[in-house]
């Protein structure tokens, strides 16, 4: 595509509204590019990949999984036509027409945008919080509740949302007991979750109850400092886990001062329409949405949003229509693996192997540099990085030795790995740990890592 050519619409986003803008836009002819995102405001495809079952999505009498429902979107977007980039937008700017979308890869024209960005998980920025930050703490008991270091011990969770009570209920299945801590003397989660908590064996809720901060040692965490919001007593509980869900920020940093948002930074749209305070840009999704905040009603702004988008740019003239095949679009579905015997199957002259026995003995044999992913089956990120990592792999095929653990398949090995949460990617080079990456990066900076580790590695013919 030519550095002038200014394209009909601009998705940013990869959530329910996005992608369902994208489906809308690509059926009209419009062929829409969509930046996905990466890392600035949640993962690609967005916070429905960090959940398991989702059982109120019509369509899916039986539920479906977060991701499962998402790649079935993105799918559907790429078949009717929408452009992907799994890229982060930096900046936009709106006050010139037509509006300019950069990315660090690439720079765009549009003569329409529909935002799609979504909410990111808060922070309560405790005193000692960054000392446990992903090391007994986290913003997402569904990525990272299956780690080891969180079964058979006590946990909490921080809430009093469907989220809050979703994660209190998840990680039943790991901690001996979980604690719910709510500020408020009522939780906000719907009736159902409420007495699901509320009669759960494993979980006690705390009301009245705030956390002042984390403590712990040698890096572990060890309880929560609380206080009583009423009688202002002071106490602690001891747990090795700590889960917040205590709401989102919406992602509108990159459009402050080109749109107007309201106080907290939800983007302002008219009443009953996604139409924002700029001619031609469409609000859509938990981006402007501060009430319902569901997987449906994303969907359907984002419908809104590029129907709308489609019948200005038609009114102003500026549509070019795009008549194209249709593509062919791919869904992963989980088959169910076949029991094999994995001596029977590992072979040292492969590149890629799976599980701890291929672990175990290639951590003795091999002299190629050693790399291995830890990953969970409903760690949404994980399924996200299965793509990108995969093609990092191919570019090193026979230099590298690669293994997929998972750790609820083999927790002792992630125990002894010290692994506190999915995904996360260890090298080791003669048997010595020499990096690690905890969630998804770049690839840019997967290839830097086992560049510089690669260098003296024999490999194995
Ligand atoms: C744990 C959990 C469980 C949930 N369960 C349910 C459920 O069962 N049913 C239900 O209906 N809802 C559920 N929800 C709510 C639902 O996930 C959200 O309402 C919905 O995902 C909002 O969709 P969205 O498209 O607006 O935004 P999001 O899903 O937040 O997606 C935002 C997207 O924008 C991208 N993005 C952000 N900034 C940029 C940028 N600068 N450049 C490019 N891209 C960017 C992100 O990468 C992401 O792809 C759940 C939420 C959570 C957290």
């Amino acid at each position: 595509m030519s550095e002038t050519t200014i394209e009909n619409l601009v998705i940013i986003g990869s959530g329910p509204a996005g992608y369902t803008a994208a489906i809308y836009a690509a059926r009209a002819n419009l062929k829409p590019v969509v930046f996905e995102g990466y890392q600035m405001g949640g993962i690609p495809g967005g916070q429905l990949m960090t959940t398991t079952e989702v059982e109120n999505y019509p369509g899916f009498p039986d539920g479906i999984t977060g991701p499962e429902l998402m790649d079935r979107m993105k799918a559907q977007a790429v078949r009717w036509g929408a452009e992907l980039y799994t890229e982060d937008v930096t900046s936009v700017d709106l006050r010139q027409r037509p509006f300019t979308v950069r990315s660090d890869e690439r720079e765009l024209k549009t003569h329409s945008i529909v935002i799609a960005t979504g909410a990111t998980a808060k922070r309560l920025n405790l005193p000692h919080e960054e000392d446990f930050w992903n090391s007994g703490m986290s913003a997402c008991a569904i990525c990272d509740g299956a780690a080891p270091q969180f079964r058979n011990v006590e946990l909490a969770v921080i809430g009093g949302g469907d989220t809050a009570a979703e994660e209190a209920v998840f990680l039943t299945k790991y901690g001996t007991h979980v604690h719910l801590l709510v500020r408020r003397d009522q939780m906000r989660a719907s009736k159902t979750m409420q007495d699901r908590v509320l009669n759960h064996p494993k979980i006690t809720v705390h009301w009245n109850t705030q956390a002042t901060d984390v403590y712990g040692e040698n890096g572990k965490l060890q309880g929560v400092n609380l206080i009583n919001s009423q009688t202002q007593e002071t106490g602690t509980l001891a747990v090795q886990g700590l889960f917040y869900a205590i709401g989102h920020t919406p992602n509108t940093q990159i459009f402050q001062g080109q749109i107007d948002l309201d106080e907290v930074g939800y983007v302002k749209t008219h009443q009953g329409s996604v139409e924002t305070s700029v001619e031609g840009v469409y609000a859509v999704g938990d981006v402007q949405d501060h009430e319902f905040r569901q997987a449906v009603t994303a969907a359907g702004t984002g419908c809104m949003g590029a129907m709308l988008a489609e019948r200005w740019l038609s009114e102003k003239g500026l549509t070019t229509e795009f008549h194209q095949e249709e593509q062919r679009a791919e869904v992963t579905e989980t088959e169910p693996e076949e029991a094999v015997d994995p001596a029977e199957v590992y072979d040292i002259n492969n590149t890629r192997h799976r599980g701890s026995y291929a672990l175990r003995k290639l951590y003795h044999e091999s002299d190629r540099l050693l790399i291995v992913k830890y990953v969970a089956p409903t760690c949404g990120p994980c399924h996200i990085l299965k793509g990108i990592f995969d093609q990092v792999i191919d570019e090193y095929e026979g230099r590298v030795h690669y293994v997929e653990i998972d750790i609820e398949e083999d927790s002792e090995i992630a125990e002894a790995a010290g692994v506190i949460g999915t995904p996360t990617i260890q090298l080791f080079k003669e048997k010595a740990k020499v990096a690690e990456y905890k969630g998804v990066k770049q690839k840019s900076e997967y290839r830097q890592g086992i560049d510089e580790h690669l260098g003296s590695t024999a490999s194995v013919s």
